[in-house]
């Protein structure tokens, strides 16, 4: 590795494709051209890891492919291989990879107004907030950018309304999340975490958060009984998790205890939300309303960071001017994509679709040997399969060999593969992917 890193080094420098080509330039002409892309090929992507080892951070372990584009559900690699995304950035890119319409709203905008800040008005802001409230029915949005900065919003519209509304003693709010929650990488965010990978060595974590069991009913009802809860912040499935669906009605059973302690329930609908378990929210499953909703990566289609926090009168205007913003929340590029992509999400019925080739998918998954694949999980296009590690693999060199076989996942939380592809695949290509898995798990 060092000895590739040092020749990028030089590479970067001296435009190092130009000269590999050169070394290659004897013989006849379609030979050396030949020759020359062979022992690019593999090159180009080493160079690609190499470089990201040697000038990024060490805070993510990809898996070993290179990518340069994307287009609808599949992506290319640098040497021209495609792939099937089983893993659409973690549900951003539910609407498919550089989708035109939303492209088109991003170029468009782009070369008129990117940004004001929100020290002005600007003609989009407003329309995009008109949309977003109607579309999901609540009084009032909170735009930021990424997901995590959304949980921010909501702990923080929390704690303000638990103090000016609900009449908690200063500096005693108390909010309660699920044991496997994940919602970001900020100090508040790890402080709720009950992943050590996540909070270790992050100390001092931030006080005033409770911890119950995912899909503990009862739990939740002692929890609340302390009358400085302000909210219970929850993903309805939870997604980096490994995907773990709670038993039905445990939403409708959340609803109703928040709503008899007074108590606000925060959707973290980030990555379950815009269509991808098969209705527009999680929560439309058991057609609950939480009392704040987080929206995060596809509402933006995977273009552009942009995320939303949505909530009524009561809880929103808890926060005057000057408490609460961010310079990039409710940019002018991201209202137009975030209009587009919610569009493209109602146009192309997203929602149906990951319902119907959800079902699909998982009936072919559960035809999977079961020595190999212990379970399989999920709801619309969010799956999931459990691995049997053996010491021959694990989930990793299963993910390796699907990609080997043109298609592209990722573990998480070790054993578990993640299943999400864009939500616009269709039955063919559905089926085409149940194949390459079958065959890879088959080969195992
Ligand atoms: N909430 C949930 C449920 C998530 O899955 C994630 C990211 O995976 C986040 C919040 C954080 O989003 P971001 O990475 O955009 O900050």
């Amino acid at each position: 590795m060092n000895s590739v890193v040092r020749q990028l080094g030089r590479g970067l420098r001296s435009a190092a494709p130009v000269l590999r080509r050169d070394v290659h330039s004897g013989g006849s002409r379609s030979a050396s051209a030949t020759a020359a892309k062979k022992s690019e090929q593999p090159l180009a992507a080493e160079e690609i890891y190499a470089r990201e080892e040697k000038y990024g951070a060490h805070n993510y372990h990809p898996l070993p492919v290179a990518l340069e584009r994307g287009e609808g559900v599949f992506v290319w690699d640098v040497e021209g291989s495609r792939y099937f995304d089983f893993l659409s950035a973690y549900s951003a890119v539910n609407q498919g990879h550089c989708h035109p319409k939303i492209i088109a709203a991003l170029n468009a905008q782009a070369s008129k107004l990117t940004l004001t800040s929100r020290a002005f008005y600007n003609d989009i802001l407003g329309e995009y907030e008109e949309f977003v409230t109607n579309m999901f029915g609540y009084d009032k949005v909170l735009p930021m950018n990424t997901g995590v900065e959304g949980g921010e919003t909501a702990c923080k519209l929390a704690r303000k309304w638990a103090y000016n509304v609900k009449g908690v003693p200063q500096n005693k709010a108390k909010i309660v999340f699920a044991d496997g929650n994940f919602w970001g990488r900020t100090l508040a965010a790890i402080s709720s975490s009950t992943d050590p990978t996540c909070y270790e060595g992050f100390g001092p974590l931030m006080p005033g958060f409770e911890l119950v069991p995912f899909n503990d009913i009862p739990a939740l009802e002692q929890a609340l009984q302390d009358p400085h809860v302000a909210a219970f912040m929850v993903e309805p499935i939870q997604g980096e998790a490994g995907v773990v669906v709670p038993d039905e009605g445990y939403l409708t059973k959340v609803r109703e205890l928040c709503t008899r302690h007074n108590v606000l329930w925060i959707a973290d609908e980030v990555q379950t939300g815009l269509a991808r378990t098969g209705r527009r929210l999680a929560v439309d499953h058991e057609q609950v309303r939480p009392d704040v909703v987080i929206l995060g990566k596809a509402l933006s289609g995977g273009v552009y960071p942009v995320s939303a926090v949505l909530c009524d009168d009561e809880i929103m205007l808890t926060i005057k001017p000057g408490e609460h913003g961010s310079t990039y929340g409710g940019n002018p590029i991201a209202c137009r994509v975030a209009i587009a992509a919610l569009q493209v999400m109602e146009e192309e019925k997203l929602a149906e679709n990951a319902e119907k080739m959800g079902k699909l998918l998982r009936n072919e998954l559960r035809k999977l040997p079961s020595d190999v694949v212990t379970m399989v999980r999920g709801k619309g296009l969010l799956n999931a399969i459990v691995i049997k590690e053996t010491k021959d693999y694990d989930a990793w060199k299963v993910c390796l060999r699907f990609r080997d076989n043109g298609l592209l996942a990722k573990p998480t939380h070790g054993d578990i593969i993640r299943l999400a592809p864009p939500l616009t695949i269709n039955e063919q290509q559905l089926r085409e992917c149940v194949d390459i898995i079958h065959r890879t798990v088959v080969s195992l």
